[in-house]
């Protein structure tokens, strides 16, 4: 019998090599798909709980594979209907994640890594340092424990997902399509792909890779300014990915997926709101077919940035509306009072 800590976690395992293992046990083929079944559609997390595999089975399972859920830490919700968690991954290594409530969407946030190894001068969870790559199934839990949410405060299931929680998820590529594959696949959530969007601070080679694997599902990318003397003040990420990079690497994916992706851009007062900056960001998004999501900063504890106001905010807008025809939303803050809003998350409670 394996020590505890030598147990595989059995969600790590492909398809194929749970298949391999469980024949090395003995055990015929078709039980790997019980299995899966179990983890990926009913969300089991222990193997006392699948009652269909017999006992000398579950009891092999578990001597040598591990299988556990991510627990729910605390729970907080905002007065607009906002829900903020924390999710714990191990000791002292704690995620966030939100749940987002409008009158047509209910919007999961999630996590990708505990901590953050990029630093972006107007985001809380950079103060952090990354602490751990989180797995497929480490990411499929908060979807479903956020899905649990959805139905106890709002009656209703998810509607989208959003990789945009503490990490950088094009650093931890191989868990976040992992995961998207459990999110959209059966076994699995079944989800369709076109409802969840993956977020980058412009990882350059990654987003190519997501074009040459022909993923289905959204791109964001959090320009946040459009030149790189003042991309390089606020993203370290710029100093190695610069703008032009970013281009290539995002024409490349619209290409390969006919996807259009998102470029967010959070308004910095008398740093990026000006007619200036606005023509700039209209003149490097337009090298590809795509939408603009403007956001409200949300201020971080000894920050040095504040929020343009609402006239400087709307026109922006107008400007890229009217003049270079762009599509352009302007994304409200949510659940500041809560400090669940975007870049706040930091584990602080
Ligand atoms: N690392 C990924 C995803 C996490 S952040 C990324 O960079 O895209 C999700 C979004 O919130 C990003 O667009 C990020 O730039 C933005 N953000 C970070 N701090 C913010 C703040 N203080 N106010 C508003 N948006 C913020």
């Amino acid at each position: 019998m394996k020590a505890p800590s030598d147990r595989t976690d059995i969600r790590t395992l492909s398809s194929e090599k749970l298949a391999t293992e469980l024949k090395a046990l003995g055990e015929p083929a078709f039980r790997s798909r019980q299995i899966e079944s179990w983890i990926w559609d009913k969300g089991a997390y222990s193997f006392e709980q699948m009652t269909n595999l017999g006992d000398g089975l579950r009891e092999k399972l578990n001597e040598n594979f591990a299988l556990s859920r991510v627990e729910i830490g605390e729970t907080q919700v905002s007065q607009d209907g906002t829900v903020k968690c924390s999710f714990e991954i191990a000791a002292n290594q704690v995620v966030e994640g939100v749940l987002i409530p409008t009158s047509k969407r209910m919007t999961a946030c999630i996590s990708s890594q505990v901590g953050c190894s990029l630093a972006c001068a107007f985001c809380a969870t950079g103060r952090l340092k990354l602490l751990k790559n989180l797995t497929g199934g480490e990411i499929v839990d908060q979807v479903r424990r956020l899905a649990e949410l959805a139905q106890e405060h709002h009656g209703k299931g998810l509607s989208n997902i959003v990789y945009m929680g503490m990490g950088e998820p094009l650093l931890n590529y191989r868990s976040v399509m992992e995961s998207i594959d459990r999110i959209t696949g059966t076994p699995g959530l079944g989800m369709s792909p076109s409802r969840i969007t993956v977020s980058t601070a412009g990882i350059a080679k990654m987003i190519r890779r997501m074009g040459d694997d022909e993923t289905r599902v959204n791109l964001a990318i959090s320009l946040h300014a459009a030149t790189d003397e003042k991309r390089d003040k606020i993203m370290a990420i710029n100093e190695t990915n610069n703008l032009d990079a970013l281009r290539d690497a995002v024409q490349h994916f619209y290409t390969q997926t006919n996807t259009r992706p998102t470029f967010e851009y959070v308004l910095l007062r008398d740093f990026n709101d000006s007619v200036e900056d606005a023509r700039a960001l209209a003149r490097f998004a337009q090298c590809v077919p795509c939408k603009i999501n403007l956001i409200e900063y949300n201020p971080i504890d000894g920050g040095q940035f504040h929020r343009s106001d609402a006239d400087t905010t709307d026109d922006f807008k107008f400007y890229l509306e009217d003049h270079f025809n762009m599509i352009v939303n302007v994304r409200r803050s949510r659940g500041e009072d809560i400090d669940a809003a975007c870049g706040q998350l930091a584990g602080k409670s």
